[in-house]
């Protein structure tokens, strides 16, 4: 179970403040989405929760207890950025294993874990295959593969679906949320497309110019426009 409680947060770059006082919860199990035009905070949002930033004041409470002086790579999330690239010269079993050999885990426990997980996201018998002999979709899968073979605590997503045509983007999209919710694993999800955060999530964060200006249920957002 992971629960996530984001307090007040601020963050800003130089003199410009990218996030004046951000506060939303993430209850486990929930898919809650970051909704907003470009600009407006969300990236900033999840890079802070992931320990690539550091904010400036507010806190970020996982199951109760600060995270901000926990490094990033010791957090257990697993992120999915759009610009957080596979390694080009690594196969696509290599790419989602690499975490799991980081750990320093067994060959045998490796493989069985990679081959599960790519039996999940649906990438059997493309694991000897290098990232650019493979389609973007599947691109990102192996990239939704290497987060989740990790069993995160919290799974931060940064507009996945963004390189992907619209017919690549419907599969993806359906088949993170088939996983989250089959994992029961809490997520933040970020994008700026109405439709995809009203059709995907539990709790959807309206951001605007730095702020929350609406946390509520989908349906909840569309009876009070
Ligand atoms: P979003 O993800 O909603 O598009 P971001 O969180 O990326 O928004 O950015 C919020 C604001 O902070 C924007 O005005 C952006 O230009 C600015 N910003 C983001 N990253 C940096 C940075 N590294 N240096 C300076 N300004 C930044
Ligand atoms: P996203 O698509 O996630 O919102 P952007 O395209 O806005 O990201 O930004 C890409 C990169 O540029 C990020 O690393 C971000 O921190 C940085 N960045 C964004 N805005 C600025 C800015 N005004 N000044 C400097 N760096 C920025």
């Amino acid at each position: 179970m992971t629960t996530v409680e984001v307090k007040n947060l601020r963050k800003s770059y130089d003199d410009f403040l990218a996030l004046d006082g951000v506060s939303l919860t993430a209850e486990t199990g929930q898919l809650v989405t970051l909704l907003g035009p470009s600009g407006c905070g969300k990236s900033t949002t999840l890079r802070c929760l992931a320990g690539f930033h550091e904010p400036n004041g507010g806190d970020i409470l996982v199951d109760g207890e600060s995270i901000l002086n926990v490094p990033s790579n010791r957090r257990k999330f697993g992120v999915v950025f759009q610009n957080y690239a596979l390694f080009p010269h690594m196969t696509v079993a290599e790419n989602i294993g690499y975490g799991l050999r980081l750990q320093k885990r067994s060959k045998g426990e490796i493989e069985t874990r990679v081959f599960d997980v790519m039996k999940l996201v649906r990438l059997t018998g493309l694991e000897d295959r290098l990232p650019r002999e493979i389609s973007g979709g599947q691109q990102q899968r192996v990239a939704l593969a290497r987060a989740l073979v990790l069993k995160p605590r919290l799974l931060l997503l940064d507009e996945p679906l963004a390189n992907l045509d619209a017919r690549l983007r419907d599969e993806v999209r359906w088949l993170i949320r088939d996983l989250q919710q089959q994992s029961g694993i809490t997520a933040f999800y970020v994008t700026h497309d109405q439709s995809e955060a009203m059709a995907m999530s539990d709790m959807v964060a309206v951001m605007k110019a730095g702020r929350v200006a609406q946390f509520a249920t989908p349906r909840e957002i569309y009876q009070k426009p």
